[in-house]
């Protein structure tokens, strides 16, 4: 079975890369793109408790994933993954800093 954590931070690479190649301001038809994808992301992700907790997450009221624009749908996966980190005892992530550290910073 895949290594949960290096599922995860692969994954996560993954998903903030494609937030910050989002439009800034998306058409419908990116727009319904996006919900798509993340309800099957949500429904495939291949760590089933992870996927579970996860989808449970995006149904909960104002959890919805906000697919306007990139700074919408880059702050939601922030706090996605803010969710995730809580759960487990990491640390949140500052949101504010996301473009900086995956889109227009070098790394942090
Ligand atoms: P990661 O959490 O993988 O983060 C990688 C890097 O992203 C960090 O070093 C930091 O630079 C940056 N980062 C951290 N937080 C944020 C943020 N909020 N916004 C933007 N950037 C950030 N693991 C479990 O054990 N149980 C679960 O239920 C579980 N559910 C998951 C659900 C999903 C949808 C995904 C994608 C992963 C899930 N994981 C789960 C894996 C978990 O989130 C971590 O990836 C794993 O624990 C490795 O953590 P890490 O400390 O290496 O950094």
């Amino acid at each position: 079975p895949p290594d949960v954590d290096a599922l995860g931070r692969s994954t996560w690479t993954f998903l903030h890369a494609l937030s910050a190649a989002y439009p800034p301001a998306a058409t419908a038809a990116q727009q319904a793109e996006m919900r798509q994808f993340l309800a099957l992301f949500a429904r495939l992700y291949p760590c089933w408790p992870c996927a579970e907790d996860f989808r449970a997450w995006m149904g909960r009221g104002g959890n919805a994933p906000r697919v306007e624009g990139r700074e919408g749908l880059g702050r939601w996966m922030c706090e996605a993954h803010n969710e995730v980190n809580r759960k487990l005892g990491k640390r949140e992530f500052e949101c504010a800093r996301w473009e900086e550290r995956w889109r227009t910073g070098g790394g942090m």
